[in-house]
């Protein structure tokens, strides 16, 4: 962690973090994988995988993070990678996980954009059932790269609407990113009722997150925190129930935010927008989606029921069943009544 976090004896008597019930909804599959999975398949293969503590830039981080797609060899290799995610995540108290999937980062290498989806759709669905964790996924198009398979990857993600996939998305890091390029991809998943996710307002401005909302029509941002630049904008999002899916830690490990006390999220919360805690690229960041609630703890001073308010934010997501919307709200019921403890827990 960069900062220094305030510990529970200083702060008092609070509930486990690791028991509340969680919705983890923007993490990239490829940068998400357990450290201990990609460490082992690396060594059977006779390969050392270090990992940076630090990242030089953003390109760097680029760098990295191609190592790991490039690591996997097969589509049972994948489908392990993929299990080992859902558990790991299910054991951090995650009951809705909606990673983002870019099928084409294997494909055609390992086999076709269809055989490779749905080896990924099988393995999170067989690794969920023995748990109490739902996996939707987000078909993700990057924006720097994708224009050819945009299209294709949106009317092969209809064919899975209900079946796996709960959203088409768009993932960047420059921005303005040109999202218009990719309306018409938008609108072949929201012709179907999926809805459309956009990564927007991490590196650019108001003006990209208008761009998600108006040219793609994207329902939620994937960051979005720059939004507190404008006040209508704003007014906008709480208006019309956009979520902002924020990654503090990501967000201070690749430079966009200098601090996790700087971090805006905790603005976005005050004027009435919606807003998640997630981990982004947990594998390469080693900072849990339970990490991130112990900053909004620690070092933006949330009480438990404020954080309790934050994660029920999630059950406004579309993919999340019934089921697990009944679920997930009769947990946190139960961890509002829940007893005050003291804790060990900490993000140090
Ligand atoms: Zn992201």
């Amino acid at each position: 962690m960069p900062e220094t976090v305030r510990t529970a004896d200083e702060r008092g008597r609070t509930r486990s973090l690791e028991a509340l019930p969680k919705a983890h909804v923007h993490l990239h599959v490829d940068g998400a994988y357990p450290r201990e999975a990609v460490t082992r398949l690396a060594a059977g293969k006779g390969l050392s995988f270090p990992f940076p503590d630090r990242f030089t830039d953003v390109w760097h981080f680029f760098d990295e993070y191609g190592r790991v797609p490039a690591l996997v060899d097969s589509l049972g290799e994948l489908a392990m990678l993929c299990r080992a995610l859902v558990v790991e995540q299910a054991a951090q108290g995650v009951l809705y996980l909606e990673p983002a999937i870019e099928p084409q980062l294997y494909a055609p290498r390992l086999g076709t954009l269809t055989e490779v989806m749905d080896v990924m759709l099988e393995a999170f669905a067989d690794a969920a059932a023995p748990f109490d964790i739902e996996v939707g996924s987000l078909v993700t198009v990057n924006t720097d790269s994708d224009l050819e398979v945009a299209e294709p990857l949106a009317r092969l993600a209809v064919t899975r609407a209900g079946a796996g996939v709960t959203g088409f998305a768009t993932a960047c890091f420059v921005e303005p990113a040109g999202l218009i390029r990719f309306a018409d991809a938008a609108a072949i998943a929201r012709s179907a009722g999926l809805p459309v996710v956009s990564h927007a307002g991490q590196t650019g401005g108001p003006e990209s997150v208008l761009e998600a909302l108006d040219d793609l029509g994207a329902t939620r941002i994937s960051h979005g925190f720059r939004a507190v630049e404008s006040e209508p904008l704003l007014d906008r999002l709480a208006a019309e129930g956009i979520l902002c899916d924020v990654c503090p830690v990501s967000n201070v490990r690749l430079g966009v935010v200098p601090s996790l006390a700087a971090h805006p999220a905790p603005k976005l919360v005050a004027h009435g927008v919606g807003v998640t805690l997630n981990a982004d690229d947990p594998l390469w960041f080693d900072s849990t989606v339970t990490d991130q609630y112990a900053i909004a703890r620690d070092i933006w001073s949330f009480d438990d029921g404020a954080l309790a308010d934050l994660a029920a934010t999630a059950m406004r997501i579309p993919g999340m069943s019934a089921g697990t919307r009944a679920r997930f709200a009769a947990a946190l019921t139960e961890w509002r009544r829940a007893p005050q403890i003291q804790t060990e827990e900490t993000t140090a």
